[in-house]
């Protein structure tokens, strides 16, 4: 789903704009700047002045104007004060109290239902699961892919798979290294199909950039699993290549997986995890996960509920099936009811929030070298706050002393406590 976020107001507004944002974008949204472009609108009003008021109001009216058929939900202080006045205004779906506000990406999860399956299963994946800065950029190395899962529109919408040439590649990532890019992201609609129409392969890919390059975290998009290889393992030892894999599970019932035309059952994708975890013993594994697939019956939906709970995933992507026209599952008989859809989604979000703070607490007390971004706030004593990730793809926050300058740099810190939110670690820099 594509998010447009508005605040008015103090840093606090700000603040908690920017924690909904990194929330929707774990959850696999797209944050949009255009309101126009927008599945859902999320506005934090302000009171603090008539002024601040009168503007509010007029930010609601517009949001609703520029794009009537988006959800749009009102939180804040003008929200919180004129709860009833706010929820009669035209377009708004839904008021948030600010003793909410720290709730509020889950309430509207649940009431406004956010999990629908996006139109590219891979894509906006890859968009919605790195955040991206002056430190970070995405290299597209492909296009189109060459399999049929049943539900997926890409090959029909993408075509054949085109691929860049390795030197291309290569000559892109030394130039934004040259601009202050510390990480690259390699991405593709369908990563591992990288090199099949000019006889080369995703290993031959990475060995080049480690090889031609200096560019000191190179990361993956979205890979399938049945395509890691013996070569690909050997490479993961490198420490230049980022140990994070987002593997797309798709359903942890094998029956599913069939009528999905997935290329790999549960047992060899619980292979590959635990290969993976050998290799790079720290690697943070995440997945997408389509709950409501035609036909799945409660007792596929528990066997994969219970597969999934023994993967330990960092983070599970979860996308409630939507029929794609076009695509061999829209034409299957036995599409499964939407509030049925809508409840073994929510189960799953309950459950992958507490699989992450577990997976979380298996690195506290644990130093790594973090990426940083740039800094979000000062707090009153001068310093500022700072959000970064590890080489697995943890999130880490941290104040920086004034004058400590810390963007695009990679310094090491210690992950202290677990944030309350549950999304990532608070830190102390070492
Ligand atoms: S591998 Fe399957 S899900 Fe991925 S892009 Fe190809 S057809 Fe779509």
């Amino acid at each position: 789903m594509r998010v447009n976020l508005k605040t008015l107001g103090c840093r606090l507004n700000e603040a908690e704009l920017e924690s909904w944002a990194q929330q929707l974008q774990a959850d696999g949204h797209q944050i949009v700047r255009d309101c126009g472009d927008a599945d859902l609108v999320i506005l934090n009003s302000c009171a603090v002045t008539q002024d601040a008021t009168k503007k509010s109001r007029y930010l609601i009216r517009q949001a609703h104007r520029e794009n009537p058929r988006a959800k749009l939900v009102v939180s804040g202080c003008y929200a919180s004060l004129n709860p009833e006045e706010v929820g009669a205004s035209l377009g708004v779906d839904m008021v948030v109290d600010n003793a909410d506000k720290s709730r509020l990406i889950e309430i509207v999860r649940e009431k406004l239902d956010l999990t629908s399956m996006p139109v590219f299963s891979t894509e906006p994946g890859e968009i919605s699961l790195f955040t991206l800065g002056r430190q970070r950029a995405f290299v597209k190395v492909q296009d189109g892919c060459r399999y049929r899962c049943t539900f997926c529109i890409v090959t029909i919408a993408r075509g054949e798979e085109k691929s860049r040439p390795i030197r291309e590649i290569v000559s892109e990532i030394n130039t934004l290294h040259g601009q202050g890019v510390q990480e690259v992201v390699l991405t593709g609609v369908h990563l591992g199909g990288y090199g099949s129409e000019i006889n080369l392969r995703l290993e031959h890919l990475l060995a080049a950039v480690l090889e031609s390059t200096s560019i000191p975290r190179l990361r993956l998009g979205s890979l399938e699993p049945w395509e890691l290889t013996d070569e690909f393992f050997d490479l993961l030892r490198n420490p230049r290549l980022m140990p994070h894999l987002h593997l797309p599970l798709q359903s942890g019932s094998d029956s599913v997986l069939k009528r999905m035309a997935r290329r790999c059952k549960t047992a060899e994708f619980a292979e590959l995890v635990e290969r993976a975890r050998q290799t790079a013993p720290d690697i943070n594994i995440t997945t997408d996960v389509i709950v409501g697939f035609p036909g799945e019956t409660e007792e596929e939906w528990q066997e994969s509920l219970k597969f999934i709970e023994h993967m330990d995933f960092g983070h599970i992507h979860i996308f409630c099936y939507s029929a794609r026209e076009g695509t061999h599952a829209a034409r299957l008989e036995n599409q499964v009811p939407h509030p049925i859809k809508r409840a073994r989604s929510q189960a799953l979000q309950r459950h992958t929030q507490n699989f992450k703070r577990k997976v979380l607490g298996r690195f506290l007390g644990r130093t790594f070298p973090v990426l940083w971004e740039d800094p979000k706030e000062t707090t009153a004593d001068g310093r500022r706050r700072i959000f970064g990730y590890t080489p697995n793809f943890l999130r880490v926050e941290t104040l920086a002393d004034p004058g400590q300058e810390l963007t695009s740099r990679i310094e090491p810190a210690t992950l202290g406590s677990i944030a309350q939110t549950g999304t990532h670690f608070m830190a102390e820099l070492t």
